[in-house]
């Protein structure tokens, strides 16, 4: 897929990057994912993952209090999220409209399917979170991992976890990341590896 001139134009501060560059706007705007989320972390990280290109899909779920902020306005929680974005992304980025991808982007907890790659964002109560798995993870070993999280933060700690789930989920489209891997995320920004939890296969 090449880029058409006005792509060119809207993601010229990305394709400048070395990481990312024409190929990778290219990976971008071919990936997409599957939202499943009603509150802080999920809708940064969906207002994220559409600026960047990647299309997002959403689900049914009500949006809690939280989601408000980027992409819903506060009367609008309490609404299905898949009605809002689909009122919302036109202006945010028209090229993450259209479904396509096979990823998936949710707040714990939440099921897991499709080819990937996988962002799991959630937390247990005093941090966040994201869970992730590319093309060659383990599915099995992610499921693992994410059953030891609840749900994600909100406010502040639930902003920054959604905006490094964007993050990752780019770089996974990209190519940069490992098959799978756990980044902790702790007031006041402090950003940290966490271990992977094996499935039984895998031992
Ligand atoms: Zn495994």
């Amino acid at each position: 897929m090449a880029l058409r001139e006005e792509q060119i134009l809207r993601y010229s501060r990305q394709i400048l990057l070395r990481e990312v560059g024409g190929r990778g706007q290219e990976k971008l705007l071919a990936g997409g994912v599957r939202l499943k989320a009603a509150g802080t972390a999920g809708l940064t990280a969906a207002a994220y993952v559409a600026a960047g290109g990647t299309a997002v899909e959403s689900g049914p779920e009500p949006l809690v209090p939280g989601a408000e902020g980027f992409l819903v306005r506060a009367e609008e929680v309490g609404r299905p999220g898949a009605e809002v974005l689909a009122r919302v992304l036109p202006d945010v980025n028209a090229d993450a409209l259209s479904a396509r991808g096979t990823g998936r982007l949710a707040e714990l907890p939440a099921a897991w399917d499709g080819e990937g790659p996988w962002v799991a964002l959630g937390g247990d109560g005093t941090r966040g979170v994201a869970v992730f798995r590319g093309a060659t993870g383990c599915p099995g070993c992610f499921e693992a991992t994410t059953a030891g999280w609840g749900a994600p933060p909100s406010g502040a700690l639930g902003v920054g976890l959604g905006a490094l789930g964007a993050l990752i989920l780019q770089r996974l489209l990209l190519g940069m990341e490992p098959g799978l891997g756990a980044r902790g995320w702790e007031a006041p920004g402090v950003l940290t590896d966490l271990p992977v939890r094996r499935c039984g296969r895998c031992g």
